[in-house]
């Protein structure tokens, strides 16, 4: 690493962020063909964020500065949390996003030691009132502000289109968007880290539910699409604390009838419209509809866990395995210790 810095030819540092670019029109292929994401499109200057990839040869780490190809300065950072002791980035992104703000990302090898084992384990469901349910009857609310903060940015997107195309006044307008739209992503995954850590510090297995993304954008409402990228980034982050930690994620598939199931005696209600909160089963028992979703979540969860299928199953597989989900389910449900 040492003898690189000096022999560094000026061209490599910009050829990195190229090489880059095409590992990842790779993998935008990749995602297509297993049906994950659309056709890769274009960046578009107005609409991506702006990013460049560097290795390990295009940038030096001294002294925790850092220097990027072709600059004379190290870079002026504030840092969100300290590197790990004793690590160097092996790869740094440089992003601008849609507010103007500058970051810098770095790639660093740590190992992560697993978190003590426990055997609590926890079922989630996702709402729009309260963000998410847990099986124990904790209802864990929206961040604060944010009910005021979407205000702002309605308000700031009606401005926005009545703003004349190409205008400067347009371009104003469209920054403030994009500054309320950052407010409100970096208080919501603020608020996710320290959910899903807590999370998965807690419990042996986390169980959630299923909600493919393409379903749930179709809908319009702002405080819904908010909720659902929420839900997204949840997932995601649940997803790779829980491999640090040691932890299990189950994720039950998609069709499991989570709020219309008696999670008593497993009678499945023809229907349960969305402002029922609370509904009593022919069996007498009385659920409140989020708390008796995240339990029958969890004891799904835990069933196909049991028998081996539904552990982060493949969305193509998820169709196929929904008979046994659902049959042990009910099995499952049966014996769920009450709180
Ligand atoms: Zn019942």
């Amino acid at each position: 690493m040492e003898e690189d810095r000096g022999t560094r030819l000026p061209e490599r540092g910009v050829l990195r962020p190229l090489q880059q670019a095409l590992r990842h029109l790779q993998t935008a292929f990749g995602n297509f063909f297993a049906k994950r994401a659309k056709y890769p499109r274009y960046k578009s200057r107005k609409k991506s964020r702006a990013s460049a990839e560097y290795t390990r040869s295009a940038f030096t780490w001294r002294d925790g500065r850092l220097t990027l190809a072709k600059m004379a300065e190290p870079l002026d950072i504030r840092w969100s949390r300290p590197l790990p002791e004793g690590v160097e980035p092996t790869t740094v992104t440089v992003s601008r996003d849609s507010a103007g703000r500058w970051f810098v990302a770095m790639l660093v090898e740590d190992t992560i030691a697993p978190a003590p084992a426990t055997s609590a384990v926890v079922g989630l469901d996702a709402g729009i009132t309260s963000l998410v349910t847990l099986s124990t009857g904790e209802k864990i609310a929206n961040p604060r502000h944010e009910r005021r903060d979407r205000a702002r940015l309605a308000k700031a997107q009606r401005e926005l289109s009545r703003k004349a195309k190409g205008s400067a006044n347009r371009e104003k307008a469209r920054r403030k968007v994009a500054r309320v739209h950052t407010r409100i992503t970096d208080r919501r995954r603020d608020f996710l880290h320290k959910l899903t850590t807590r999370l998965v510090r807690e419990n042996q297995t986390v169980v959630i539910e299923d909600l493919t993304v393409r379903n749930l954008l179709k809908n319009g409402k702002l405080a819904r699409a908010i909720s659902d990228a929420a839900w997204t980034d949840l997932r995601m982050m649940l997803e790779y604390k829980c491999a640090w930690y040691g932890r299990e994620l189950v994720v039950i598939d998609r069709w499991f009838p989570s709020s219309k199931l008696c999670g008593n005696c497993g009678t499945v209600r023809e229907k349960l419209p969305l402002n029922v909160r609370k509904w009593t089963c022919e069996c007498g028992a009385v659920h409140a509809r989020d708390v008796n979703a995240a339990r029958n979540i969890l004891a799904a969860g835990l069933a196909a866990s049991a028998c081996g299928d539904g552990v982060r199953p493949q969305r193509e597989s998820s169709r196929t395995g929904r008979s046994s989900v659902k049959q042990e389910t009910q099995r499952a449900t049966a014996g769920l210790p009450r709180p």
